[in-house]
């Protein structure tokens, strides 16, 4: 097998000094001293799970606690129908134990919108909602999107996690499966990068099990995807890895193409998922890789936990003790830029954004003689 955890490719230890002078920016103690120095942001966990049960927003404030500053707030849309037919009395709860399909269960937006708005305004400012429940592979997804804003406005940041291609989840969706050239997608992400929204996207970089020697399958789309739609802010979730979908052969090098290019500035990755953390610290030498990579690139990753309704501060913090190899490679600024200062700006900036869009869609709302909440 010519496939392996991640290959020990041109792992060149030059840093980019001149990008760890910058300001790590938004770390919560720098704030007020009266705040608890946090050791993280989470840029990407899940407050429930594929039956739309987990936890409420206090419950992971509960977790979170004084270890966690600010996380992002979104379920998972995608729900597993419970078909009688198939499976009788058992009731799946995960994708995986049923051949019923799944279907996008769009009341999660407004269960998390009224999650979000149940809190104090304290309580609010560590969290940074997110639009799932829409079809990407409907062209009326922007809609959707739209109108979820429009109804709670202030409230959420960003679009995600939504996948485009996941090993067996995307093949169950009901309908068309979703497709990085679908139009849809386009106007999606177009509409996306208008609002100031960030784009949270899950995306195979491979097929699950891809023929040796062929290139990986989604890698030059996703490039293309993210060409096409520069306004636009993403985070391409898990550096593209999964469950079943191995680090390709000089998967650090093809990242590294994107990070270069000048035009893909837009472009973000996170390092969530305990499956992520195992291929990013499976060696030293991996550790090594994968630091270098991101010393010079240190604006561009972020930590996530993906973890789905975690119910203790251990069970929420594992891929973060899991990454104590990188932890420990990364200078302190550049830590404290994956760990928090990239998501502050991020998101900060979304929050920025989507306001601003909201208070111009607010006064053509009102030209146009729409009533408005
Ligand atoms: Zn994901």
């Amino acid at each position: 097998m010519r496939r392996r955890v991640v290959i020990l490719v041109a792992a060149s230890a030059v840093f980019a000094t001149t990008l760890l002078v910058a300001t790590v920016g938004g770390a919560p103690r720098s704030a007020r001293s009266s705040r608890p120095a946090y050791l993280l942001n989470d840029s990407h966990v899940h407050l429930t799970n594929y039956i739309q049960e987990g936890i409420d927003a206090r419950q992971l404030l509960a977790v979170m606690d004084d270890k966690v500053g600010r996380a992002v707030l979104f379920g998972i849309p995608l729900q597993q129908t419970w078909s009688y037919r198939m499976s009788g009395e058992n009731a799946p709860t995960y994708y995986l134990e049923s051949d019923a399909d799944l279907y996008y269960y769009s009341f999660t937006d407004a269960n998390i919108a009224l999650a979000y708005r149940s809190l104090p305004k304290e309580l609010q400012a560590r969290f940074d909602p997110m639009i799932t429940g829409f079809n990407p592979a409907d062209m009326y997804a922007a809609d959707h999107v739209r109108r979820v804003l429009e109804l709670f406005p202030d409230t959420f940041v960003g679009i995600g996690e939504f996948s485009l291609h996941k090993e067996f989840v995307t093949a169950k969706i009901a309908g068309e499966a979703p497709s990085i050239e679908d139009p849809a997608l386009d106007r999606l992400l177009r509409f996306a990068g208008e609002v100031g929204l960030v784009a949270l996207v899950h995306c195979d970089i491979d097929t699950p099990f891809p023929q040796a020697g062929a290139d990986p399958a989604y890698l030059d789309p996703m490039h293309d995807l993210f060409l096409r739609h520069p306004d636009t802010t993403f985070i391409w979730a898990h550096i593209g890895l999964g469950r079943v979908v191995r680090p390709i052969a000089s998967q650090t090098k093809y990242i590294e193409a994107l990070l270069d290019n000048p035009k893909l500035r837009n472009v973000h990755f996170d390092i969530s998922w305990s499956e992520t953390a195992k291929y990013l610290v499976s060696s030293p030498a991996a550790v090594d890789i994968v630091a270098n990579m991101i010393e010079r690139h240190p604006d561009r990753f972020l930590f996530g936990t993906d973890e789905v309704a975690p119910r203790t501060q251990a069970d929420y913090l594992r891929v973060y003790d899991q990454y104590k190899p990188l932890w420990d490679k990364l200078s302190p600024d550049v830590a404290a830029k994956v760990k928090q200062g990239n998501y502050a700006r991020i998101f900060d900036e979304a929050r920025r954004k989507v306001h601003a869009w909201q208070e111009q869609n607010r006064v053509r709302r009102q030209i146009l003689g729409v009533r408005t909440k």
